[in-house]
């Protein structure tokens, strides 16, 4: 009996502690966010344990049920038949295997992760698939995906996939003898909307815009956002209404119309756009990405607003400008430059007013720069600030040493780019070296171009009162060639108006030149300036500009720039 009661209570201890251990498997599975799949092949035996619920909405009774899981799947043939073998691992042998499928009923991403054990002969003896929920994960990964090819913003191909898609375009050009062309699109004055109503409203700009280039897109037509306002648009074999220039007159009837934004705003656009065609052009996807790129500086530096194909002629004037570039930096180290001088003298009594400063630059090779070559790269990349400081020194030093020697006043006209006018330091610094050799403000004069004038008229109209405040002359240089609005003249704080020598050139010769010329002296005496005629070369004009009283003359007919040791000698004979 005791015995009996023993085993009794024996079994009992051991059926409690199956229980715990049961509770215990069965407390471990329901926590668990994945659904469990038990096969004991000696029994024959499936279970589940876990979120299977969660997950199909059939039961799994016995080992042919589980190909239930595989008509649920949303996958191709392909996809198929690997989760099969996941599902079935013992029939290849392996031990572990996984596999994600996508749930044609719930719409779920599942991962299957499949452990089968085997006995010492190699049979299967028992089999455990977890199957986990792994939607979000998957489309974490799509969204990795999209942002791989796709341009968030507009929903345009990305630059990347844009150059994958371009390249297969030109080998299929390539074995087809077709042509591709490129279009780089860049939106004019794209700043003045990002600046004056935020980014905002530009990038909701750039996206509309971006979202109408997408429905330029058709079959062998691609579009992507590149960067910023710019966009690029592949062509593969254009023919048709498939050209750049079908899709440059969609583009100029959709800017004709204004594109409203969220805060109601209407903004109108124009573009400016570069193309570059294989094989003409280039043969590879980015240097036809580049040559568009490069036509484009090339519209918009000659008025933006329009279409342009690739040359010959863009890209050499590119590959000066960078040639120029470097050594230009390793100039300013050297100081390789000099200045020169040329006189400029009254009308009336022919006697010396003074001399306009001009920068040369002698090369590495010992010849002469323009400043027409160099002074716009200098001027993009900044290198005019030291340069221009050092043409404000040189001068003032080299007029100090002038009157000393020649013992009379003139005007030392010194041109000043725009760059180092918004220098906050400028006044300063040119006080500063005035008074250092001891110059009188009247002897300096400060030629600026229109340019300087654009970007902020009100702040550089201050500074130029605040400088004239000084005494110092100041100087309207090129007047004619750029916005040359008379009705701003008014506004503006100058001494004197230079008369831009393509007017001169063509005075005599063109009627309606003379007119404008007329008046515009006309202007400039009601205003009280004086004016200077640039660039003349011929007596005729001399007499001409003397009979409608034009102040003071510039040119080859009296004197080209010298150097100062040349310009000594016009100093010497001046005193006779
Ligand atoms: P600019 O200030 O309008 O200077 C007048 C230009 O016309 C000079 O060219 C001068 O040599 C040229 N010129 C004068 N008379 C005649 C003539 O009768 N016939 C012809 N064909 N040309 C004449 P340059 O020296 O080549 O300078 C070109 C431009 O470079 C200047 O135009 C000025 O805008 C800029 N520049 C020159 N030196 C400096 C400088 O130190 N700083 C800055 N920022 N710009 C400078
Ligand atoms: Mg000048
Ligand atoms: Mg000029």
């Amino acid at each position: 009996m005791s015995e009996l009661h023993y085993k009794l209570d024996l079994l009992k201890a051991m059926n409690q502690k199956l229980t715990e251990k049961e509770r215990m498997y069965q407390m471990v599975c329901e926590s668990s966010e994945e659904a469990i799949l038990y096969y004991s092949f000696d029994r024959k035996k499936v279970t589940v344990l876990g979120q299977w619920k969660d997950f199909f909405d059939f039961e799994i009774k016995d080992t042919a049920d589980i190909a239930k899981i595989l008509e649920n799947a949303a996958d191709d043939e392909s996809g198929r038949s690997r989760l099969y073998e996941v599902l079935y691992l013992e029939k290849s042998g392996r031990e572990n295997a996984v596999e994600e499928c996508l749930m044609k009923e719930k719409r779920i991403w599942l991962q299957f992760r499949t452990k089968v054990y085997y006995d010492n002969s190699g049979n299967p003896t028992d089999k455990v698939i977890y199957i986990s929920n792994v939607t979000k994960q998957r489309y974490k990964d799509e969204e990795l995906l999209y942002m791989a090819y796709y341009d968030s913003l507009t929903g345009l191909y990305n630059r990347n996939y844009f150059v994958q898609l371009l390249s297969e375009y030109i080998r299929k050009a390539a074995e087809t003898n077709s042509v591709v062309s490129v279009m780089n699109i860049d939106i004019d004055e794209f700043n003045k909307v990002n600046d004056g109503m935020g980014i905002v409203m530009g990038d909701e700009l750039v996206q509309q815009f971006g979202v109408f280039l997408k429905d330029l897109c058709r079959e062998n037509v691609i579009a992507c956002h590149l960067h910023r306002d710019v966009y690029g648009i592949a062509i593969y074999d254009p023919s048709g209404t498939r050209t750049p220039e079908q899709i440059y007159k969609a583009i100029r009837s959709r800017t004709k119309q204004p594109f409203v934004l969220s805060d109601g705003s209407a903004v109108n656009i124009t573009v400016s756009v570069g193309v570059a065609e294989y094989p003409e052009a280039a043969r590879s996807a980015l240097e036809l990405i580049n040559y568009a790129e490069l036509v484009v500086f090339k519209v918009k530096a000659t008025g933006r607003n329009n279409i342009q194909y690739f040359n010959v002629p863009i890209l050499d004037d590119f590959l000066n400008s960078v040639e120029v570039e470097n050594r230009l930096k390793q100039a300013v180290i050297n100081r390789d430059f000099e200045l020169y001088y040329q006189p400029q003298y009254y009308t009336g009594n022919k006697r010396l007013r003074g001399v306009e400063a001009l920068i040369r630059w002698h090369n590495q090779e010992g010849e002469i720069v323009s400043p027409d070559t160099f002074i716009p790269v200098a001027e993009k990349n900044g290198t005019i600030v030291p340069i221009g400081r050092w043409v404000v020194e040189e001068s003032i030093r080299q007029y100090a040493a002038w009157r000393q020697q020649f013992g009379f006043p003139f005007i030392m006209s010194i041109n000043i780019s725009a760059l180092q006018y918004k220098k906050d330091d400028f006044v300063d610094f040119l006080l500063e070296v005035m008074n250092r050799y001891q110059v009188k403000p009247f002897e300096i004069e400060l030629e600026i171009t229109e340019s300087v004038l654009i970007d902020d008229f009100n702040a550089v109209s201050e500074k130029l009162k605040l400088l004239r405040g000084y005494g110092i002359r100041i100087s309207l240089d090129d007047f004619g060639t750029g916005f040359s609005s008379l009705s701003y003249l008014k506004k503006l704080p100058i001494d004197t108006l230079k008369i831009d020598k393509s007017f001169i050139d063509t005075v005599l010769t063109d009627p309606s030149t003379r007119v404008i010329t007329e008046s515009i002296l006309n202007m400039v005496k009601s205003l009280g300036f004086e004016s200077i005629a640039e660039g003349v070369e011929e007596e005729q004009q001399y007499k001409y500009l003397h009979s409608i009283g034009c102040d003071v003359l510039q040119g080859y007919l009296f004197s080209k720039p010298l150097p100062a040791t040349e310009v000594e000698k016009v100093f010497a004979g001046s005193l006779d």
